[in-house]
């Protein structure tokens, strides 16, 4: 079954085909958080999206690194710093701790890689001297560099790849130095911002004198390091994709002369009760200020998920009430399926799944999703009631309910919680033994092992058990 993607740079819904010739490892980046403040539930929004396209792929038998940036040196930073007096580590650390905390409250497995901004000045700079070496970066009076527009789209390169941009329309050949800027110019940007009195101590050397990076290039820098001049994956919140993200191609292809990014995908807004998010509203939340209220990570995840990640979403606390209800319904499903299945291990169900997993593949919808969820509940119930369900018959709707919670992550875990992966190697050992391909099995048998599960082959099928 192939995984299709809605995919911005090319307006449309595409086959997912991974850039690794054997179509297995595929590298994806999330642009992370910007530690100023505790990340709000519109934040929150666009993260539990990265870890629902990353589970997705999992599912679908893929090896994924995931990459997400933590944005410790930006303008707002720097600001605030000066403002409570105190340094940027020990300022953004606080928040960084806190996302990453409230990351495992929402459910969220963690990136393999949290690379920092500030552990990234050397490669930073390296890009900065490619692109003024290839001269579409200048250095300006002020002593910052700019990335310049027009001499990029002078080399026959395309400025506006996310968004069709009527340059001529547009406010063009400004000059800007703030990391968020208007977006009807299309302007320079910094890379490279010389130090002002009002940095305090933040700057580091650099060829173009002291200084410190501007925010888009952040992002090239530190998703090239981690996944190559060309990946397979970028996202972010909806809000991004232009300046910051065209700002990031450009950089990149700039520098490289390769393509930079194959599939872009975007998360749309979180509206709070059909307003924007805002403070001066009051309707503004973390996920602290929800737990104070007596909700769960569990509960919001739940809620975050249950609408189109191209679609507005309209945040309530009613909302968040019947997320508590319907994890309810599936937590008594399961519970009660336990206890018929008792410790027997088969094969999982494979009606449920395969309908779950037609659902996620197209662009991951998420409705169609829920409602084969809630379809098999009903279904399971009746059987309950009925007395008609075997322990076997349970067993096997457990595991197929473990492998579409292995996406959704909304279950209570019992036991060791197999990952996505390692179900997909054994599946794909149980196959080569059915084709009689031992040599194939065996070495698949290895793989498990150092990946740390061994398999057991019992009458009711192989079962999985950490080392
Ligand atoms: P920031 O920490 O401001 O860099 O934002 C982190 C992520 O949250 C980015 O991908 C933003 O696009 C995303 N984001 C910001 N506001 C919202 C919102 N209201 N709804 C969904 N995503 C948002
Ligand atoms: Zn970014």
């Amino acid at each position: 079954m192939a995984l299709k993607l809605y995919n911005t740079l090319t307006r449309s819904v595409q086959e997912f085909t991974p850039l690794d010739p054997a179509g297995k490892q595929v590298g994806m980046y999330c642009c992370g958080p910007t530690v100023y403040d505790f990340a709000h539930i519109g934040n929150w929004r666009t993260f539990v999206f990265a870890d629902l396209v990353r589970r997705s792929l999992e599912l679908f038998g893929y090896n994924v690194k995931h990459v997400m940036n933590i944005t410790d040196v930006e303008d707002k930073i720097i600001k605030r710093v000066r403002e409570q007096k105190t340094t940027l580590r020990e300022f953004t650390g606080q928040f960084e701790t806190a996302f990453l905390d409230d990351l495992k409250a929402l459910g969220c497995r963690e990136p393999h890689m949290k690379p920092r901004a500030t552990e990234h000045i050397a490669e930073i700079i390296a890009i900065i001297e490619k692109l003024v070496a290839r001269g579409v970066a200048y250095r300006a009076a002020d002593g910052s560099v700019y990335f310049s527009i027009e001499k990029y789209r002078g080399c026959g390169c395309c400025y506006g790849q996310l968004l069709k941009l009527n340059l001529d329309e547009m406010r063009t050949g400004a000059r800007v130095a703030s990391d968020e800027y208007e977006k009807e110019s299309v302007a320079d940007f910094a890379l490279w911002k010389a130090r002002v009195s009002e940095d305090g101590d933040v700057f580091w050397p650099s060829p173009f004198g002291e200084g410190r990076p501007g925010w888009h290039i952040e992002c090239s820098a530190m998703s090239i390091k981690a996944l190559g001049e060309t990946f397979d994956l970028h996202l972010g919140g909806e809000d991004l994709k232009f300046p910051h993200h065209e700002d990031e191609i450009a950089q990149s292809e700039g520098a490289t002369g390769k393509p930079f990014v194959k599939y872009w995908l975007h998360g749309a807004h979180l509206l709070v009760e059909g307003k924007k998010m805002s403070k001066s509203l009051g309707n503004f939340f973390t996920l602290r200020d929800l737990v104070a209220k007596g909700h769960t990570g569990r509960e919001v995840r739940y809620l975050l998920l249950t609408s189109h990640y191209r679609e507005t979403f309209n945040f309530t606390l009613d909302g968040l009430a019947g997320a508590k209800s319907a994890l309810g319904r599936i937590d008594e499903c399961v519970g009660k399926l336990r206890e018929l299945a008792g410790n027997l291990e088969v094969a999982p169900e494979a009606g449920f799944l395969d309908r779950f997993k037609l659902a996620l593949a197209d662009d991951l919808n998420i409705s169609a999703a829920w409602a084969a969820v809630f379809e098999w509940v009903r279904d399971i119930n009746k059987q309950l009631a009925e007395k008609s369900l075997t322990p076997a018959g349970a067993a096997a709707a457990l595991a197929a309910w473990s492998q579409v919670d292995s996406v959704l992550g909304v279950g209570i875990q019992g036991g060791a919680e197999v990952p996505a992966e390692i179900v997909a190697l054994a599946n794909e050992r149980t196959a080569a033994k059915a084709a009689k391909d031992f040599k194939r099995a065996d070495a698949i048998r290895a793989e498990l092992k150092a990946k740390g599960w061994v398999i057991e082959d019992t009458p009711k099928g192989p079962k999985l058990k950490p080392v």
